[in-house]
Order: structure tokens, then C-alpha cells, then sequence
């Protein structure tokens, strides 16, 4: 505060002629003074410096016009001095510095943040009050309110140049997931809805009650000429924080401001968006205001609650949001999915492939992903734990934006040089063993598989492949020639000659089990090797994944891949390691499955994760793999390559380094095994319970001793968990074991609330 209390008693003497005592208050960013005369008569007296004179006169306009209002009473109003002037100009003699001080009326009642208790009652009281303001408002123009201004909302965008004095990653990922919303969903609306001159600061500070009534709004300091639904936007932000039912209590405050001035529906299907967007530019201030040093307790008092709200608002699918504050003023639904789901489906039939399938009795329309969340077209919200390849989660807004900025700018193939192309290339490089030192891009971990296989034959002038019973490895006519999971069951061709299988190293129920069951069931691998050479072959590769996916979610046994990289390159073969489902930190412990191993394969093949959805993929192979298949032929990839994949891969690995994701794979992992691990003491029907990091299984069976498969509970489970919010699914060759592979974004409580929802349905 630049002036003492002895300082303001002689300014209100000197300009007001009142005698007072003076009692300092808090502010924002003006110094506030409670007043009181020896009558118990008390006022506001502000003192500001750096504010625009013109503004503060909008201020006293607004005030003039709002107390000819039949709200008057809700407002302070300006008192003139001894000169008539509603702005006193000061000027410190000393510092030549200028100050502006204003007197207002002072208006009884508690804040709303220092109440006890919310009822709906005050909900609708307020809404009712904003909407007789805004009935107002929307007649007032006052020039100097036309401004840009970091509190509002039009400009929430502003707020992305701050997100980097976030320093909790999941809390930035958060904020910028809702500002990218703003963008996408909001700011190409801003301009064609209704403005007004909006007071743009309803906050619980802000928000005067009596007797259960809201009483008052003071402090037109944020007055900004804006849309005027973010008036109201503004206001629920604030006060649903004070309620266990935010988006409910916000549908009541829409309900009562409609009724006293309507709203149209544009407006409140973007509300949701509004309230993330004022919440966001709310936490990133409080961020930027700490970073800097400055301590001001106005700077910091939402803080904690507005990223309480901000990680709720995560759970609530926009559409539900839109639905309730539609029906809060119109009785016209939002939502109308039957008739469309049906519809896509019948169309789905007639047009597209009809061996894909679809999961769920009843199919889900999601329509929406939001980092470990998704949204489905009737205002359910699902946390993922299925969707492995949305690694960093799903729209990861630093992701989207890496993306977007690269398809505005280029996107063409490697026929042209490209630094995106070398400098993910090296980027990736440093993350495998040394061994490991040249990369091709392709589309899918199908492509990849395939060329890998391809180089391999390449390189040992050879064509056997030896495979592990169950697995797949992608789409292609050789992939599925490598997939016993394809050409092994229904409609599969059967094994072609030069493919050989090798046991499934399970030990839950495999031939092997123990501390051996890694050597042993390498050796079964040895057996099909000497075989081979007795036959006067030896095989190209032996491909295998680094812990096993639809083999049923099932880390390999110790010392396995050792003993098998070892018999296999003892017969001249390449040791192929698919990380397709595996990879980029999912394990938690190891950046890569074979490092759970301690082995070191001869080429590595990536995919799923590595573009967070976008179609890339990766062989990444040794340097005298990569020289024999350099024989002359060229190798060109349409797509493989160009600059939005590579740098969409590169951010990708940026994203997982900079929020630590691999590390919080191995807490929430840790969790979900503990959580699973103590209902398997309870339930007789988990047969076991496995994986590392987010990478695990569940294995349901009938009868602990017989280990005989329970697809139909796995099933069950499935199906009652979507019920409940959660994705799941279920693998393994009897499609008993639950896969959970979720996003890498997953939080702790997340992760409890899954075991939770398990342990009910079982029960
Ligand atoms: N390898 C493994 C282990 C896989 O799980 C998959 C896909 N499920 C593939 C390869 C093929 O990848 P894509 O579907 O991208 O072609």
C-alpha cells in the first residue's frame, strides 16, 4: 500500500470533508480502505495508480447508469468531492507520482465465499440478479471498456504464453487441453455473439449476500465490452466451486438469469467451454503471479479450487453440459442419438468392410477424446484404459498443436531434405541401444513388421520365421502368414511352411513355470532351430513381442529373451523385437520391453504410440541389417517420413520426457497391480494377475487349480465396467484376461477408482 491510514483520513478530510477512521483492506490491484464515520456512516476508498483516468470514468458512468436501475441497490455508487469530480487526481509531491482516488458508498452483506452454505435458493437468486444486469448492460457502450484485457475470456488464448510457469505437468497438460478447446470450440464463435459492456468479474469475492439473498456485486474494475454470456459464465465459475455439483447448480443459475433475460442457444452450448476457458486464464495468472515473486493473497485464492473444478470439468462430456443448460432454458433436448447411432450403423453395414469389428454389445458413438477420457454421444464420459495408442492421451493440445502448426506449414516425403526427419531420427536413436542405429518410417506397425521380416530376409539370404504361438503382428499378407492368432483361427489359412511356432512362455499356465520357465522355454525355441538345421535350413528371424499383447498381457519370463536372442543368432537368424504395443515407457521401468529383458534385439519395430494416433511406425535396424538392404533396390514410402508424422513423433517423445510419463506409469501401475493383486486374495475367479507399469492383465478363470479360462466373466466385467464409465477389454488366447493399457496420462485416483469399480462388480 503506498499510503498509510493516517495519510487516507487526510484525503477524505481534505477532498470529501468527512472525518473517519481508516481501516486498510485487500485488493487486486488497487488499494481499498474501509471508512467510518464517527456516525458509523462507512465508505469505500480506492486509490489506484496506472489505471487509465478514462477507464475509471467508465467506471462512474456505469455506476450513474446501473443507479437509475431498479437494481440500484446492488451497487456502490461514486461520491463526489469537494469539487464535484468523481476522480480525485493526486499527485505525491516527493515522487511526482499520480494517483487517482475514488470515494464510494459501501454496501453491507458477507461475500459469498465467506457463507456456510450455498442453497439452490442463492443459485437462483443469482442468476435472477445477472440477468437483470445483463438486461442492462446490453444497452451500454462505454468506449473506454473496449479494451484488451487478460480477464477476458475472448482472449483466453493469451493464457498458452503462461502455461510454462505451470510447473506440476499434469496440471499445464490440463490447462492447455481446455485452452486448445477455447480455440477449436469457441473462438471461432466469439465474434458473432451478442456484446455488451459486462461487469466480467461476478467472482465469490466479488458477490455480496443478506439474509440468503444475493445482495450486491461490487467492483466494476474488470469491466471489459466482451460477449455477454461471459458474464454469466464468470459468475458460475466462481460460485460452483462452493457446490458438490457444479454443472446441476450451474443449470440453476442458467434457469433464473433466462428467465429475467433470455439466452440464446449459442451461448450456453459454449458455456462449458467458457467457464474451462475463465478457469484456465485463472490458474495460469496464479502461476505467472508466483513465478514472478509477487505475493498478493488475491493472486492465489481460487488457485486451489479452480483446479479442483478444472480436473472435474475433465469428467463432464461437453455435450452432457450443453444438454442440462439447454433444458435449463429450453425444454428441447441436445441430444438425439438414437436414430443417428442406428443410422451410422445401418450405413457402417452397407459401406464398409464387414469383418471390422465393433466393440460392446451395444456399440459406443464416441465422439470426443479429452486425455484419458472419452466422450460418447449421449453425454457418458469414459475413462480410457484401453486405448493404448493415445499414449500421451487423447487431443494432447501440445501434440494437436505441433501437428497443426506442421500441416499449415509442410508435408511432403523424404524426397526432399527435411530437418524433422533427422532430427526425430536422432532423437529416437538415443533412446534404444547403441547397436541400433538406422531408421525407416512407415505408416503402421503392420508396414513395419512386414519390412522388418523383409530386411531380415534380406540380410540372412533366408525365409523361415519363427514365431511365438498366439501372436499377431499385423495386416499384410506376410504379417498374418506370422500370426498364429490370424492363421490359426477362424477363416486363417493355416501355417505356411516357412513359419515356425514357438510355445507361448506363460508361466501361469504354460508347460513351464518357475524361476527356470525363461531358460526352458528358450530352449523350446533351440529345438525349432536344430530342427531346422537338420531340415538343412536356418531361419531369417525369430520375431517376437517384448511382453506379449493378445497373447494375454503377459511379461516373458525372466532370462527368456536372452537365452533366445543367444540360440537364434548362434544359427545365424536376426532377433526382431515388435515393441509395437510395448514401447516408449508404457513398462514404466525400461523406456523398451527388451530392456525388462536385458537383451538387445537386432531391429526393433514401433508403432501404436509412437504418433499418439497419427499412422506412424518404425523399423529401426542395425547398421549391417540397413547396409544389405541397401542392394541397389530403392525403397520410397509415400507417407513414411514426412514432416507432420516426424514431428509428431518428436513431440511425442518430448511430451513423454517433459511430464515425467514414464515415471507415472510405474506409480499408477503400481497401484492397479497392488489394487488387483488384494482382490485376487479375495476372489477366487483371478487366476493372476500381471504386467509392468500400464502394460497389464487380469486372467479370469473358472477354478483356481484347473485354471480353466472364464471368457464369460472376463466379458461380464467388460461390459458392467462400460456401464460404470470405464473401457476395458479382453485378450489372451481364451479371451479371459482384461487388458489395461490406458493412456500414460492416467492419474492415481484414477487408478483406485478402477480397482474399485472391479472389486463392486464382483461383488
Ligand atoms: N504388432 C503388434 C504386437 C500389434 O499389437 C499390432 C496391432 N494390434 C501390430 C503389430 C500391427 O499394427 P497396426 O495395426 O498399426 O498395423
Amino acid at each position: 500500500m503506498v499510503f498509510n491510514t493516517d495519510e487516507i483520513q487526510s484525503f477524505a478530510k481534505e477532498f470529501y470533508n468527512i472525518d473517519v477512521l481508516v481501516t486498510p483492506l485487500t485488493g487486486y490491484d488497487e488499494d481499498n480502505f474501509l471508512l467510518t464515520s464517527h456516525s458509523g456512516k462507512k465508505y469505500i476508498l480506492k486509490v489506484s495508480s496506472g489505471i487509465r483516468p478514462s477507464f475509471l470514468e467508465a467506471q462512474v458512468s456505469i455506476s450513474q447508469h446501473l443507479s437509475k436501475s431498479e437494481i440500484s441497490s446492488f451497487f456502490q455508487h461514486h461520491i463526489a468531492n469537494k469539487h464535484d469530480q468523481y476522480i480525485t487526481i493526486y499527485t505525491d509531491k516527493n515522487s511526482q507520482h499520480t494517483y487517482c482516488i475514488r470515494l464510494l458508498t459501501y454496501l453491507e452483506g458477507t461475500l459469498w465465499k465467506d457463507l456456510n452454505v450455498w442453497p439452490d435458493e442463492l443459485y437462483i437468486d443469482l442468476g435472477s440478479f445477472l440477468g437483470k444486469l445483463d438486461a442492462i448492460s446490453k444497452d451500454i457502450y462505454l468506449d473506454a471498456a473496449n479494451r484488451a484485457y487478460v480477464w477476458d475470456i475472448s482472449r483466453a488464448e493469451e493464457a498458452i504464453k503462461n502455461l510454462h510457469h505451470i510447473k506440476d505437468p499434469a496440471k499445464r497438460r490440463l490447462a492447455d487441453y481446455f485452452l486448445l478447446q477455447f480455440e477449436t470450440e469457441v473462438k471461432p464463435k466469439i465474434a458473432s455473439l451478442r456484446h455488451a459492456c459486462i461487469h466480467n468479474d461476478a467472482n465469490d469475492s466479488n458477490i455480496l449476500v443478506k439474509e440468503g439473498k444475493v445482495t450486491g456485486l461490487i467492483d466494476f474494475g474488470d469491466m471489459v465490452w466482451a460477449p455477454l454470456i461471459h458474464n454469466l459464465a464468470i459468475a458460475c465459475t466462481y460460485v460452483i466451486m462452493y457446490s458438490d455439483e457444479p454443472v446441476e447448480a450451474s443449470a440453476i443459475i442458467v434457469n433464473s438469469y433466462h428467465k429475467e433475460y433470455s439466452l440464446m442457444q449459442e451461448e450456453t452450448d459454449i458455456l462449458y467451454y467458457l467457464i474451462a476457458a475463465r478457469l484456465c486464464i485463472s490458474v495460469t495468472q496464479s502461476a505467472a503471479k508466483a513465478d514472478n515473486g509477487l505475493f498478493n493473497v488475491h493472486h492465489y485464492q481460487s488457485e486451489q479450487s479452480a483446479w479442483k473444478l478444472l480436473e472435474y470439468w475433465l469428467t463432464i462430456n461437453p455435450l452432457k453440459a450443453a444438454h442440462t443448460y439447454r433444458l435449463a432454458c429450453d425444454p428441447e433436448p441436445a441430444i438425439q442419438p438414437i436414430d443417428k447411432q442406428s443410422q451410422l450403423k445401418l450405413t457402417r453395414r452397407d459401406i464398409i468392410g464387414r469383418n471390422l469389428s465393433l466393440s460392446y454389445h451395444k456399440p459406443l458413438t464416441i465422439i470426443k477424446g479429452a486425455l484419458q477420457y472419452l466422450y460418447d454421444d449421449l453425454g457418458n464420459t469414459y475413462l480410457d484404459c484401453v486405448n493404448n495408442v493415445s499414449h500421451v492421451g487423447h487431443c494432447h493440445p501440445v501434440v494437436v498443436r505441433a501437428m497443426q502448426k506442421q500441416l499449415a506449414t509442410l508435408n511432403t516425403n523424404t524426397r526432399y531434405l527435411h530437418e524433422a526427419l533427422t532430427s526425430y531420427a536422432t532423437e529416437l536413436l538415443a533412446t534404444l541401444p547403441s547397436n541400433l542405429k538406422v531408421c525407416y518410417f512407415v505408416n503402421s506397425g503392420s508396414e513395419a513388421n512386414d519390412l522388418a521380416v523383409r530386411m531380415s530376409r534380406h540380410y540372412t539370404g533366408r525365409n523361415d520365421i519363427i514365431v511365438l504361438e498366439h501372436a499377431y503382428h499385423g495386416t499384410s499378407s506376410l504379417d498374418i502368414d506370422m500370426s498364429p492368432y490370424k492363421f490359426d483361427n477362424t477363416g486363417g489359412s493355416g501355417q505356411k511352411p516357412f513359419i515356425h511356432k514357438a510355445p507361448v512362455p506363460d508361466d501361469y499356465r504354460g508347460i513351464y513355470q518357475g524361476k527356470d520357465a525363461g531358460k526352458q522355454y528358450a530352449q523350446e525355441v533351440l529345438r525349432i532351430l536344430e530342427n531346422l538345421q537338420e531340415a538343412g535350413k536356418a531361419p531369417a528371424a525369430f520375431i517376437c513381442e517384448t511382453l506379449l499383447g493378445v497373447g494375454g498381457q503377459m511379461p516373458l519370463p525372466d532370462d527368456y529373451l536372452q537365452y533366445v536372442y543367444r540360440y537364434v543368432r548362434q544359427y545365424g537368424g536376426v532377433c526382431i523385437a515388435d515393441e509395437v504395443q510395448v514401447g516408449f515407457g508404457r513398462t514404466g521401468h525400461t523406456f523398451w520391453g527388451f530392456q525388462l529383458q536385458e537383451a538387445e534385439p537386432d531391429i526393433v519395430v514401433l508403432g501404436k504410440p509412437i504418433g499418439n494416433g497419427h499412422p506412424l511406425a518404425a523399423v529401426v535396424v542395425t547398421e549391417a541389417i540397413a547396409d544389405a538392404f541397401n542392394n541397389g533396390l530403392e525403397y520410397f514410402n509415400t507417407y513414411g517420413g514426412n514432416p507432420v508424422s516426424m514431428v509428431t513423433g518428436l513431440t511425442v517423445l518430448n511430451v513423454i520426457r517433459d511430464e515425467a510419463l514414464q515415471e507415472n506409469a510405474v506409480t499408477t501401475g503400481a497401484i492397479l497391480l497392488e489394487g488387483f493383486k488384494k482382490l485376487q486374495d479375495s476372489y477366487e475367479c483371478i487366476g493372476d494377475v500381471r504386467g509392468k507399469g500400464l502394460f497389464i492383465g487380469v486372467e479370469f478363470v473358472k477354478d483356481r487349480i484347473t485354471k480353466e479360462p472364464d471368457a464369460i466373466l472376463a466379458d461380464y466385467i467388460v461390459e458392467s465396467m462400460k456401464n460404470q464409465g470405464i473401457l476395458l477389454s479382453t485378450d489372451g488366447p481364451y479371451h479371459n484376461v482384461l487388458k489395461i493399457k490406458p493412456p500414460m496420462v492416467i492419474t492415481e485416483d484414477n487408478c483406485m477408482k478402477i480397482v474399485e469399480t472391479i472389486e463392486s462388480i464382483l461383488k
